[in-house]
């Protein structure tokens, strides 16, 4: 399901053929159809390395005390534990009880999350305050919830899956996240790339995020009201892009704005959706791979 050294754009009917059979048997679940089954196949296809020298060598500046305490063969419950030791460290606010991240964060190790700075800072990010008060008692179940204005804050599963794939273990310098949301993945990017931006195309949703971002203080993160279709040019050329609402087909200005190694993920697709991997391979030159299926908000033009 690979498409090699084609070029941009591509055309979606080669897309929508080869996934049309494996789409129909998705559920019809509002929620993410990821499962531990199309997680287990996920790893194998695109093994992350998390030998000792590779976890050390790829280090973010900002998971690197944590991460280096971590590694070594202790069991997925055991790691969870050590991560949250350094919570504080990182997001510096305070936490009613670790236990429901710590569970997390074990379950996404047997969902096929290997990727140790991942699960790091989905260990070290604070999901429950993203969510509005009557559903924080969810706010660590596998599933996506509402944020108000039709949207919502993705599953975690999909949320560490997507950021490891698109990280591959390098370290990061400059990630751009488009859908805001809520602010909770761009929390989660800010642990592991040294610099992250994001944007949001609803206001009301780019004031929610920055207040629910506010008491975690993260000084590489920097939120943008517009259309994320177009990007950042400005600041590009982004290492890694990540898209957090489904388009058609993936917007032009994003690919050029992929660094030559860059990864780009996304969610391609309207009722039927598929996650795309793009890896920039050259100055004209683009890959593309079709992994899993998935259910994400659509990603719409223009801002409001
Ligand atoms: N990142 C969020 C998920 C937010 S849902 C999380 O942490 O869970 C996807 C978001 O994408 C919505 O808030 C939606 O308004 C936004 N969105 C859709 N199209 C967009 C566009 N063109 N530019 C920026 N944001 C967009």
């Amino acid at each position: 399901m690979t498409a090699k050294n084609r070029k941009f754009p591509l055309p979606l009917s080669s897309l929508e053929n080869k996934s049309s059979n494996r789409a129909q048997q998705s559920t019809s679940s509002l929620l993410s159809v990821a499962t531990p089954q199309t997680a287990t196949q996920n790893v194998r296809q695109h093994e992350v390395r998390n030998d000792e020298a590779s976890i050390k060598n790829s280090l973010p500046h900002n998971v690197l005390q944590h991460a280096t305490s971590t590694r070594g063969g202790g069991s997925a419950e055991v790691t969870a534990e050590h991560r949250n030791e350094s919570h504080h460290k990182m997001v510096n606010v305070p936490i009613i009880s670790d236990a429901p991240r710590r569970a997390m964060v074990a379950r996404l190790v047997k969902q096929g999350v290997r990727d140790e700075v991942v699960l790091a800072a989905m260990g070290a990010v604070p999901r429950h305050q993203f969510i509005e008060s009557g559903l924080s008692g969810q706010a660590y179940i596998d599933a996506s919830l509402p944020i108000g204005h039709q949207q919502t804050i993705s599953q975690p599963y999909i949320v560490a899956r997507m950021i490891e794939i698109m990280r591959n273990g390098r370290v990061l310098s400059n990630v751009l996240e488009i859908g805001t949301g809520c602010g909770y993945q761009a929390a989660v990017l800010a642990q592991l790339s040294e610099n992250v931006y994001s944007i949001e195309r609803i206001k009301l949703l780019h004031e929610l995020a920055k207040k629910n971002l506010r008491s975690l203080r993260i000084a590489n993160l920097r939120l943008h009201y517009g259309d994320g279709m177009h990007g950042l040019p400005q600041v590009a050329p982004f290492d890694g892009i990540i898209l957090a609402a489904a388009g058609m087909q993936i917007p032009t200005a994003l690919l050029q704005q992929l660094a030559i190694g860059g990864r780009l993920i996304a969610p391609v697709g309207e009722k039927q959706q598929v996650l795309q991997l793009i890896e920039r391979t050259g100055n004209a030159d683009w890959t593309r791979s079709v992994l899993e299926e998935c259910y994400f908000v659509p990603l719409c033009s223009g801002i409001i």
